[in-house]
């Protein structure tokens, strides 16, 4: 016992003084990351990541035997801070003002694309990266003119200027770009666009063969003519390549650079479904995010020097299941179907209610309009019913009583059968939570402000 405290006491020493520097660990690189791979999730507050979480852990889904996400590791596994995302002068952020604050370190306005408040181009953290030698790019799975990409390479003072963004992001000094957006390099005033790009060196591709096909240089990849399907819908979609696999593309492309990379991948379409208050599509989103950070943790585990951060620009919705007590109908309603109410009226939404969420793939927000493409006298409630229960992946009983609902309605229904309650169709001023791992990770803890990320990433790259 004696033996072992003075043994200890002297290899604490011995380390102590560095005489032990043999079996030390090794030293956090003094030189910071090389490569950075920053994934932003659109509109993913933190009631998004933890329903997509809680929802695996209380749900078979088949991507997930052990029943835990990759978030919930790669959480973890990493250092998590709390930040606010104000702008100038609102309290509530939109994409572009969001990812600019993010880019460039300085307060924007609502809309800004690239400039700071007083509407001075700021340069940002991917232009820095590109005078550090770094080689730089951005995914999304929305389109590239969108106000998140746009935000990290262009710079106008309206996020509505999309022709004018196209043309920016052929002229900056990206070396790979890939997302939707078709129509903004071939229509209007672009329309010879894509011939200026390839004689700035640009390999323009169109779908998930030319993609793999690209072995090296610059190359714009624009698969959708406007947003990229959504992720529910890919089966669809053979010829489009998934987030994961642009990010995977991304990062063989970007690391053939010796001096390291800079790549931003946003999830862009978790936002659009939170928009349309659709929990299922927006869960899919997620899994859509969990498998591109599945591949960039993978990455960074592998080769050391990558620091991987995970965060989004604002909250959207705010989906939330929650208790309600039911009236006498509905009791009736509910008990029918064999469903445990507590206190006599209290739906306190068992587990199954998770997998109906995640069965629910399509999005109705396409459904609708061709429910109502129908001849009018098909247009009928059964109908309705029938036409959700196929993107619902199984029965959801909307309770429609004979009655067509209009499509607002048609979600409330939807989400009043689910157990669900949204805070907002919109954006919310709600916090929220970024998650770093790999060298500089540390710096990511606390409570920070958006503009307080350009300095952190710089102070993880060592400039
Ligand atoms: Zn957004």
């Amino acid at each position: 016992m004696k033996k072992a405290v003075i043994l200890g006491l002297l290899l604490g020493w011995l380390s102590w003084t560095g005489c032990w520097a043999e079996e030390a660990p090794a030293p956090a690189a003094s030189n910071g990351a090389k490569n950075v791979i920053w994934i932003i999730g659109d509109g993913m507050g933190p009631g998004a990541m933890g329903m997509f979480m809680q929802g695996v852990r209380l749900t078979d889904l088949p991507q997930y035997p052990d029943k835990q996400s990759t978030l919930e590791k790669f959480v973890n596994a990493s250092v998590t801070g709390m930040y606010f995302n104000n702008t100038y002068d609102t309290i509530v952020t939109d994409s572009a003002c969001s990812a600019t604050q993010m880019a460039t370190g300085e307060l924007s306005c609502p809309e800004y694309v690239g400039m700071n408040y007083e509407k001075k181009a700021v340069a940002n953290l991917l232009e820095k990266a590109i005078q550090e030698g770094k080689a730089v790019g951005v995914v999304t799975d929305s389109y590239v003119a969108d106000a998140t990409p746009a935000s990290f390479l262009a710079h106008t003072d309206s996020r509505r200027q999309k022709y004018e963004i196209a043309r920016q992001l052929v002229d900056s000094g990206a070396q790979l770009i890939l997302g939707g957006g078709q129509k903004y390099f071939t229509q209007k005033e672009n329309k010879k666009l894509l011939k200026t790009a390839r004689k700035k060196g640009w390999t323009v591709v169109e779908n998930a063969q030319e993609l793999a096909n690209v072995k090296k240089g610059r190359v714009l990849g624009l698969f959708a003519e406007e947003a990229m399907p959504f992720y529910g819908d890919m089966a669809q979609y053979p010829q489009t390549p998934t987030l994961k696999e642009m990010t995977q593309k991304a990062v063989e492309l970007l690391s053939q650079n010796e001096n390291g990379f800079v790549l931003i991948v946003e999830a862009g379409k978790i936002d659009w479904a939170l928009h349309d208050s659709e929990a299922g599509p927006s869960m899919w989103e997620m899994i859509n995010l969990d498998e591109t950070l599945a591949y960039a943790w993978n990455f960074a585990r592998a080769s050391a020097d990558t620091l991987v951060y995970l965060n989004a620009d604002h909250e959207t919705g705010v989906p939330v299941f929650h208790y309600r007590h039911l009236d006498e109908a509905r009791i009736k309603h509910k008990s029918a179907r064999g469903e445990m109410l507590y206190d006599g009226d209290t739906d306190y939404v068992n587990y199954p209610y998770y997998q109906k969420v995640f069965n629910h793939k399509h999005l109705l927000y396409y459904v609708y309009p061709e429910f109502k493409k129908l001849p009018k006298e098909e247009q009928t409630a059964e109908k309705l019913q029938q036409m959700a229960d196929e993107a619902f992946g199984g029965h959801i009983d909307l309770e429609l009583n004979g009655q067509v609902p209009d499509y607002a309605g048609l979600i409330a229904k939807t989400n009043e059968a689910l157990g669900l309650a949204w805070a907002t169709g919109n954006h919310s001023s709600g916090m929220l939570l970024g998650v770093a791992y790999g060298p500089g990770a540390e710096d990511f803890a606390g409570v920070y402000h958006n503009t307080d990320l350009k300095a952190k990433f710089e102070k993880a790259l060592a400039w």
